[in-house]
């Protein structure tokens, strides 16, 4: 049903709805569910007392518990031919912990997410382009958390405290159109199964530098970028491409407990590029000339993926348990407010 949307969103941004099946540990603990699929493109979400409401929230594709992988994929090689053809692309994941943004976006090895099935569906596109003989393809990729205002880079063994020192830079690469991190390790990239290594081995730092920062992997966010160049063979010609992957921090507000010191300013730095990115969202979907990239390094990483001629695609993550209702309330806002 979408196939055509995807294929329409010039420009513009697409926003799915996806939630996950109440957890076995939710149910024991007395949680029902309270989340709903109106049909194709409406969710419903039903507020107990003292409440006592359902609230409706309209989406460009809504996908349940009992949607498998396969259903929220399916005809998803027009959105990467396109990184193909020179467009830049985006797709992210938004939503509170536990709401299932690393399925979505990673998956398990028995149930791949976007990253692993884009970086399939990118080289078999590749390898049909080869065969025709026109153009030759280089694929580089890099990997970045941005946790707090500090860029980490996933691809070089270095401590967090090292990193303080080479604070990595966003700039403008103006050849290539897309924004640069400068100084970042692009790998070079000859097949899928290198990309997925090149993957494992970024969550692996990522996880790695969470633990030695005594905070959770959900707290920052973490950018896959993944770029093509496509070289015209008769003149020579070079177009770039780019599909950024973006995993991010967990939007839940902040708890009681987290009053103070480091979890406070986490809490507080996530909000605002999280803020700072849903104000892009509606600027871009309202058609305002002014697009406020530059108020926080979140947007600034984005700015080449969001608006102009690239293409988004925005998941929102909803858990469907009564006990998260409000969290899945201020989600189901958040990701509305451009409409
Ligand atoms: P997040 O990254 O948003 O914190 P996760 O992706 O880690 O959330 O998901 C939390 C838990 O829920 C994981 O155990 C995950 O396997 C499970 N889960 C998430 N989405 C789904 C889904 N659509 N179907 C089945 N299980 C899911
Ligand atoms: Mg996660």
């Amino acid at each position: 049903k979408y196939h055509n949307q995807i294929q329409d969103m010039k420009g513009s941004v697409r926003v799915f709805c996806r939630f996950r099946p109440l957890a076995k540990r939710e149910e024991d603990l007395g949680d029902i569910p309270v989340l709903h699929k109106a049909d194709a493109f409406s969710v419903d979400l039903q507020r107990l007392a003292p409440h006592n409401d359902t609230r409706r929230f309209d989406f460009d594709a809504v996908f349940g518990g009992d949607s498998p992988q396969e259903e929220v994929f399916r005809d998803w090689e027009d959105l990467v031919q396109s990184v193909v053809d020179g467009y830049n692309v985006t797709i992210f994941a938004y939503g509170q912990t536990g709401a299932g943004k690393t399925h979505t976006m990673y998956g398990t090895h028995d149930h791949p997410g976007l990253a692993p099935r884009s970086i399939d569906s990118l080289f078999h596109l590749i390898h049909r382009e080869e065969r025709q003989g026109r153009k030759s393809f280089t694929v580089k990729a890099y990997m970045i958390e941005l946790y707090k205002q500090e860029i980490l880079d996933l691809l070089v063994e270095a401590r967090r405290e090292n990193s303080k020192e080479k604070q990595l830079q966003i700039k403008k690469d103006a050849g290539r159109g897309i924004m640069f991190v400068e100084g970042v390790c692009e790998r070079q990239i000859h097949g899928p199964d290198e990309l997925k290594a090149v993957l494992a081995e970024g969550e692996r730092r990522r996880h790695t530098a969470a633990t030695a920062m005594n905070t959770s992997s959900s707290r920052s966010h973490l950018l896959l970028s993944i770029i093509v160049e496509a070289t015209a063979k008769d003149n020579d010609q070079v177009i770039y491409g780019k599909i950024t992957l973006c995993d991010l921090a967990g939007s839940e507000r902040l708890k009681k407990s987290e009053v103070s010191g480091d979890a406070l300013k986490e809490a507080i730095e996530i909000n605002k590029s999280l803020t700072a990115l849903g104000d892009v969202i509606e600027a871009l979907s309202k058609g305002s000339k002014n697009v406020p990239y530059r108020n926080h390094k979140l947007t600034m990483l984005m700015q080449d993926s969001l608006g102009g001629s690239a293409k988004t695609l925005m998941f929102v993550n909803c858990s469907p348990a009564s006990s998260n209702a409000e969290e899945t309330l201020t989600s189901l806002k958040w990701a509305t407010r451009a409409k």
